[in-house]
């Protein structure tokens, strides 16, 4: 006579537990960390964004050829018709030409104008090349709403007016959080191996300006120095004079 001693399944389940060959235990394996403070972690996201953004838009031709007003020294295109947009017409891109350079020029100002950031050529090259993808990013993103907010004239027409403007307004503060977001995350990254810094340590008190004055020490992971930022400003002191 046989006797069955639970299931089959329930068994393996509880083996594969025990080898850690689990989906959990797999999980846990995988890299995180490393990606998550990884330099191409940030441009890579920026570019699937932009890759998908065109990838499932019908009329991505309309989109690029709308791109054209947003480069600098180029005249906008003529815009035919807003609402409906005619096929072959192009979105306007006026709002979104002036906010994207006029945060650019902030950008590269606070650049400009951060010593820890003039001192270290990596971390300026990575500043340049993820604002430029945030701008790609902000031109695509603009153009593909207005083609869904203006492909055809709605019957509540003030409500397709007011969807206009909220957009705008969502437009700057994206703008805006992204520029800080972009500032951020520069002076969180390691100068060396644009890696961001971790281990942070808090020392001092927030109300001693000279004596004990409140400041963060984190270090690179990967043993290229640490970093200490206080009020008075962001030092890296390297670990190593090969770097
Ligand atoms: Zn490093």
């Amino acid at each position: 006579m046989r006797r069955r001693l639970g299931g089959r399944a329930s068994h393996r389940r509880a083996a594969l537990r025990e080898l850690r060959a689990d989906f959990r235990a797999l999980f846990d394996l995988l890299p995180r960390h490393r990606i998550r403070k990884s330099p191409i972690l940030v441009p890579t996201v920026i570019a699937a964004a932009i890759v998908l953004m065109l990838a499932f838009n019908p009329q991505r031709r309309q989109a690029i050829e709308s791109l054209r007003g947003i480069l600098p020294f180029l005249a906008p295109a003529n815009v035919a018709r807003w609402i409906p947009l005619t096929p072959r017409g192009v979105v306007p891109t006026g709002f979104a030409s002036a906010t994207l350079w006029s945060f650019a020029l902030v950008a590269i100002a606070r650049m400009a104008s951060t010593p820890a950031l003039r001192a270290h050529w990596r971390l300026s090259v990575f500043g340049g090349i993820t604002l430029l993808m945030l701008i790609a990013f902000g031109a695509v993103f603009w153009a593909t709403t207005l083609q869904v907010l203006l492909a055809n004239q709605w019957t509540n027409g003030r409500g397709q007016g007011m969807a206009l403007l909220a957009f705008l307004f969502c437009y700057v503060a994206w703008a805006f959080h992204s520029l800080r977001f972009w500032f951020g995350d520069l002076q969180r990254r390691c100068p060396v191996c644009l890696r961001q810094l971790g281990m942070p340590e808090v020392r001092g008190n927030a109300h001693d300006v000279l004596l004990a004055p409140l400041e963060t020490e984190t270090v690179c992971l990967h043993g290229h120095g640490l970093n200490l930022e206080s009020h008075w400003g962001r030092v890296f002191a390297p670990d190593d004079l090969r770097f």
